[in-house]
């Protein structure tokens, strides 16, 4: 019998958690911490009325205390067009939000999961991206309060690891797609399904020649809870989907699949686009027996029926 605490548990990849932990074990308690900034309650209203799952409003940046076996720590506004718009919100929540969860995991010996991500890569030099690159991050500049946040948390698990002996995990998590993402979330395939099934023309932004991996929510979920149950902790894990593509050819793909009359018009570059992104997924299958399973055809057709219902 466990008690798990699930931070940003409200968002698109902490709902889906949530509803597996539930699922995997009918012994364990899920407690879901968020305070909603990006995160939505319909995405746990199914579940409210579930005696083993409590729902606690709370942003992380203040110091909280909750008895858990397990921290999954993934409070964090991940999609650029949120992140940007409340920089420091964004690195504080990284930050101090993750020196609050493992302060928790250290008084009660919890074992912690941080969701961290790609952009620690920044625009990467190498490619496909091993964990052992340590990234191109401009500290600087729009995207950094999410990528120099992201990489200080990781700072702080190593820290408390080694200082504290705490129990940490860190999944680097790559683009991560699927139901439960917000309309106006911002990211390139809601942007796209939701523009097409209105009707409009999808934004590509800069030429579309920038690339990125897409990995279908299932999948992802299932290699965090392997990392969390697993016994590895010695490097953070690349989690995400090796098949690469274009941003321009996801467009097609999308528009094919939803109306074949639509164009794309193309828009400015935002700053700091990365212009490659591929993970090197060889420690993620040898450690945790772990490998996507959803090609991108299957995991878009399955996340524009359902924003199909929704919009
Ligand atoms: P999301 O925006 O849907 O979910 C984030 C959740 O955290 C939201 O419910 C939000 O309300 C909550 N939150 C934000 N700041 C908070 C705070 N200060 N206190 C409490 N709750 C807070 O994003 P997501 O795609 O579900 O991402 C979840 C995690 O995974 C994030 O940490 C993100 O950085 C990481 N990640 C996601 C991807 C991806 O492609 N989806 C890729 C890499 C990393
Ligand atoms: N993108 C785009 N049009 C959009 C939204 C995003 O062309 O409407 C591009 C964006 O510039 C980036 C890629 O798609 O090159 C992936 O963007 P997303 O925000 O999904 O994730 P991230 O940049 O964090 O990988």
């Amino acid at each position: 019998m466990s008690t798990i605490l699930v931070t940003g548990g409200g968002g698109f990849l902490g709902s889906h958690l949530c509803d597996v932990l539930l699922e995997a074990n009918c012994d364990d308690t899920v407690i879901c911490m968020d305070n909603f900034f990006t995160g939505c309650k319909s995405n746990i209203s199914h579940l409210i009325d579930n005696p083993r799952f409590e729902l606690i409003r709370h942003d992380i940046t203040d110091p909280f205390n909750v008895e858990a076996n397990q921290i999954y720590n993934l409070a964090c506004p991940a999609s650029p067009a949120h992140y940007q718009r409340s920089p420091i919100n964004t690195i504080q929540t990284n930050v101090l939000g993750m020196t609050n969860a493992l302060n928790v995991a250290a008084k009660t010996g919890a074992r912690i999961l941080q969701a961290s991500t790609s952009e620690v890569y920044g625009d990467p030099e190498v490619h496909p991206q091993p964990e052992g690159y340590f990234g191109n991050v401009n500290p600087i500049g729009v995207r950094a309060c999410y990528d120099e946040g992201k990489r200080c948390a990781e700072t702080l698990c190593y820290d408390y690891k080694r200082d504290m002996d705490c129990d940490i995990r860190v999944a680097r998590i790559f683009n991560t797609y699927g139901t439960r993402m917000q309309p106006d979330d911002g990211r390139a395939v809601s942007n796209f399904i939701v523009q097409a099934l209105c009707g409009n023309n999808i934004t590509v932004y800069g030429d579309g020649s920038q690339t990125r991996s897409f990995c279908y929510v299932s999948d992802l979920i299932d290699g965090l809870v392997k990392l969390m149950n697993s016994e590895y902790s010695d490097t953070p894990v690349n989690l995400g989907n090796p098949e690469e593509f274009t941003i321009l050819q996801l467009a097609e793909l999308i528009i094919e699949l939803v109306d074949p009359s639509l164009s794309v018009t193309f828009e400015a570059l935002p700053g700091d686009d990365p212009t490659q992104r591929r993970p090197d997924i060889t420690l993620a299958d040898s450690i945790l027996s772990w490998k996507p399973t959803v090609r991108l055809t299957d995991g878009i057709v399955k996340t524009i029926d359902y924003f199909r219902k929704i919009i």
